[in-house]
């Protein structure tokens, strides 16, 4: 599926960086769901300005469209399809949606020589609870990384071994080489292979980590869920993905968010849906019935007169918005119940009454 992100942001193709982020800001801000905006429309933003925000996915997107894969880029495969929808990278935007802190990834944008040799980004599925999404959960998670080397501190050399020279880039951290084009021959530098741009070699290589300075380790995580989140979402945690080599910044991770349906309550966007019985005299009479809600149960009035399939609303008792003093709200659906099979006794009254 293609979907046209300049559409989503009322640009037009030829539109500058700056144009897109003052596209984005503005339908941000009218669109944001705290302030009563289309969550639909804010996803749809927040998607396209994921990508037309970022030159370098830009890029990729104007040649292969929204589909794209970024595994050569990005070196981990992530895959943008899945990758929809949940995510609350705003970039540098933090000012606009105040709070919401690092957990989010407000990384200030990366350098481009650095982004050669960063660690690459992990992804990593978690199933919560129906409640823990709703009121929010610290959970702990446990999974294969490489991180820097404990032995050497990431330097790759054995602790006491000497420092020399890297003899292949002459201590430059690059090496250049000519390329051959239709445009004639130009000079390419690259990172150097020998020295991973360090420009030094050691006369010992770390013998826990073979002199790479990264090594794989089970990590083990204290994440926060923010209340709120749902199914589909993604967290991004800055740097906590795989380890860069030789002092380079760490990747980030993803966190996809799989919750479990509750038996009790159906979620839709912020509102929390459920469906209750009265019988007759209730309805016609009216009455109080307890209504079982994520704050436990509550106190429902049943005016008199109630029809079957009247939807009530309890403001406020649904589940917290992300990033937000506010909450959906909790809405039942009454049904009134017929009775059958009633005696004779009973259907004399019913008789009876003046309807
Ligand atoms: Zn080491
Ligand atoms: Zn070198």
């Amino acid at each position: 599926m293609n979907k046209d992100y300049y559409k989503s942001l009322g640009v037009n193709k030829t539109a500058s960086q700056d144009e897109i982020k003052a596209a984005f800001r503005k339908l941000a801000h009218e669109h944001h769901p705290d302030k009563g905006g289309n969550a639909e429309k804010f996803k749809e933003i927040n998607e396209a300005y994921q990508v037309l925000g970022n030159a370098e996915k830009r890029q990729q997107y104007d040649q292969f469209g929204s589909g794209f894969q970024n595994g050569q880029a990005g070196g981990a495969g992530f895959n943008w399809q899945n990758y929809q929808g949940g995510n609350y990278d705003f970039g540098d935007l933090g000012d606009l949606f105040g709070g919401m802190g690092d957990m989010f990834g407000f990384s200030s944008s990366r350098g481009r020589n650095q982004r050669r040799s960063r660690g690459d980004d992990m992804e990593i599925a978690i199933t919560i609870d129906f409640m823990e999404a709703v009121f929010g959960a610290e959970k702990e998670i446990n999974f294969q990384r490489l991180e820097n080397c404990s032995h050497c501190k990431g330097s790759g050399a054995e602790p006491g071994a000497k420092v020399e020279t890297c003899k292949t880039c002459n201590g430059q951290g690059k090496v250049a080489s000519v390329q051959r084009t239709i445009l004639g021959n130009m000079r390419v530098e690259s990172v150097c292979p020998h020295c991973q741009g360090e420009g030094k070699s050691y006369s010992e290589k770390c013998h826990n980590c073979q002199g790479r300075g990264v090594k794989q380790t089970t990590a083990k995580l204290k994440v926060k869920i923010p209340a709120g989140i749902d199914s589909g979402e993604t967290i991004r945690l800055s740097g906590q993905g795989e380890a860069g080599v030789k002092g380079a910044p760490a990747g980030d991770l993803f966190l996809h968010i799989r919750v479990t349906p509750s038996k009790k309550f159906f979620r839709a966007g912020y509102d929390i849906h459920t469906k209750e019985t009265i019988n007759i005299k209730q309805a016609i009479l009216g009455d109080k019935i307890e209504v079982d809600t994520v704050d436990g149960e509550l106190k429902l009035k049943i005016p008199a007169g109630t029809q079957s399939q009247t939807v009530f609303r309890l403001k406020d008792k649904g589940v917290p918005k992300l990033n937000s003093r506010y909450r959906g709200d909790h809405l039942v659906e009454v049904t009134v119940k017929i009775p059958k099979d009633l005696s004779r006794k009973d259907e004399k009254l019913i008789e009876e009454i003046k309807l």
